[in-house]
């Protein structure tokens, strides 16, 4: 449960040794607990104040630096302290404690933001760019999330949704009045209104797979018998030595990842346990960890050495077959659908990871306009887009039945108000927020 008078605490740095650390306590208290763990302190709102923190005994907790931002010109709209202390858990423990004393109570993962978004400083777009801005894997990511916490995309949804309500309005007046009173060009003129907002909402919603990609990155699967180049591979992407490579077949028993940026995507490869029948316990395991992987998979790397191969497996999602050790072999002719490299020696890794973008369609990602980048969002955004559709049908026929244009206008802002956060369910709501982490 979630209660709006509360004062609540949380770290807002990570857990661990650093420099300083963070601690955020928001509410009507935060100011009074403040106080009296600290001699007195009445910081002035939005300075930095030395002080000491005491615990309950008075006994010294640490020097801090404390800053009070007084509601409602705070990142929660209410009264909220950020505490500076130096960065040892021990002392982050012992600050949260004592606060936790003094009436505060632990804050629940996003409440923070959940208090922004309740006091209307942000939307809910807003709320889950914060999320994702805080994942963003890449300078591409962290543009196009910024441009939407800044309320780029919020704009873009009102401005069609102030489109559909001005339709709305019109053609809600022309149920009320006599037929006879519309004008002939009436009916089309709705229409043409429709037809723009339409393709504004296609334009948002084709934003989605390089939003998603950017944000969400693509998994590749890299697998193939033992002893193929899969480690060698990886390692050559990742340009360290992260997978065992050795002569011995079943040595990477185990997954492997390797995180890498192409034009600004995050591709996560994944070297698997060579597939082949075998009675070791432990490769057994990693032999179903690599078919598991393979399910969850966006692109499958196949891998094989063997010049006289004539069996390939084929995969559910997108795939490419890579004959490896290229040095090895004689120059030979391979059909389109190989590609031949050499995972030691880097020959042909290039066009391999051209193939890989062309496959994904990983492109130079505009990053001077908002993306969208959640499935609900896709979905709501589609939903709207439907509505808009079968509004368009109906105002495109001889005499078109009013009542229906209007509701499927109101669907579809009721699917942009959700996103927004106007109307959304509960459900939504909390899954936006309890995905944020505890001091955001
Ligand atoms: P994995 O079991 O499929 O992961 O295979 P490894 O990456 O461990 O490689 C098995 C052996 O093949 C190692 O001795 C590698 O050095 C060797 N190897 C991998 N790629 C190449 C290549 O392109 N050319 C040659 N000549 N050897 C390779």
């Amino acid at each position: 449960m979630m209660d709006g008078d509360a004062t609540f605490v949380a770290p807002a740095t990570p857990f661990g040794t650093s420099g300083i650390a963070v601690i955020r306590i928001n509410g009507a208290l935060a100011p009074k607990i403040l106080s009296k763990i600290s001699n007195g302190t009445k910081p002035n709102p939005r300075t930095a104040t030395l002080t000491n923190i005491y615990n309950q005994k008075s006994e010294l907790i640490d020097e801090c630096i404390v800053t009070f931002f007084k509601s409602p010109h705070s990142y929660t709209g209410d009264d909220l302290i950020e505490i500076s202390c130096h960065g040892n858990p021990v002392l982050v423990k012992n600050i949260i404690s004592t606060v936790c004393e003094m009436g505060a109570r632990i804050a629940e993962p996003g409440e923070f933001t959940k208090r922004a978004f309740i006091n209307g400083k942000i939307d809910l777009l807003q709320a889950e760019a914060v999320g994702a801005l805080i994942k963003s894997r890449s300078d591409a990511a962290t543009k196009i999330n910024n441009q939407t916490l800044g309320g780029a995309l919020s704009d873009k949804l009102n401005s069609i949704n102030n489109a559909l309500i001005g339709v709305a309005s019109k053609i809600e007046h022309a149920i009320d009045i006599a037929e006879s009173e519309i004008e002939a060009s009436f009916y089309k003129e709705c229409n043409t209104e429709v037809r723009a907002i339409i393709d504004s909402t296609k334009q948002i919603l084709h934003t989605f797979e390089a939003g998603k990609m950017l944000n969400e990155g693509i998994r590749v699967v890299i697998t193939g018998k033992p002893n193929v180049g899969k480690s060698t591979l990886i390692n050559y992407f990742s340009g360290s030595e992260k997978a065992i490579v050795s002569e011995t077949p079943g040595t990477t028993r185990d997954t492997v990842e390797s995180l890498v940026t192409i034009d600004g995507v995050p591709v996560r490869f994944i070297d698997t346990a060579g597939i082949h029948t075998t009675d070791d316990k432990i490769e057994k395991i990693g032999i179903e960890k690599a078919t598991t992987e393979i399910g969850f998979a966006d692109l499958v790397l196949y891998v094989f050495d063997d010049l006289n191969q004539d069996k390939f497996p084929s995969f559910d999602c997108p795939f490419v077959y890579i004959l490896n050790k290229s040095d090895l072999h004689k120059k030979i002719d391979l059909d389109d659908s190989i590609i031949h490299i050499s995972a030691k020696t880097g020959k042909n890794v290039g066009y391999l990871l051209n193939k890989i973008k062309k496959t994904m369609s990983i492109n130079e990602v505009s990053t001077d306009t908002p993306h969208l980048i959640s499935s609900h969002q896709h979905t709501a955004m589609s939903k709207s887009l439907a509505s808009q559709k079968t509004a368009s049908k109906l105002l495109s026929q001889a005499s078109p039945e009013m009542e229906l244009v209007a509701y499927e206008l109101r669907d579809s802002i009721g699917a942009i108000d959700t996103l927004l956060g106007k109307t959304s369910p509960d459900d939504i709501l909390n899954n936006i927020f309890k995905n944020l982490c505890v001091g955001k």
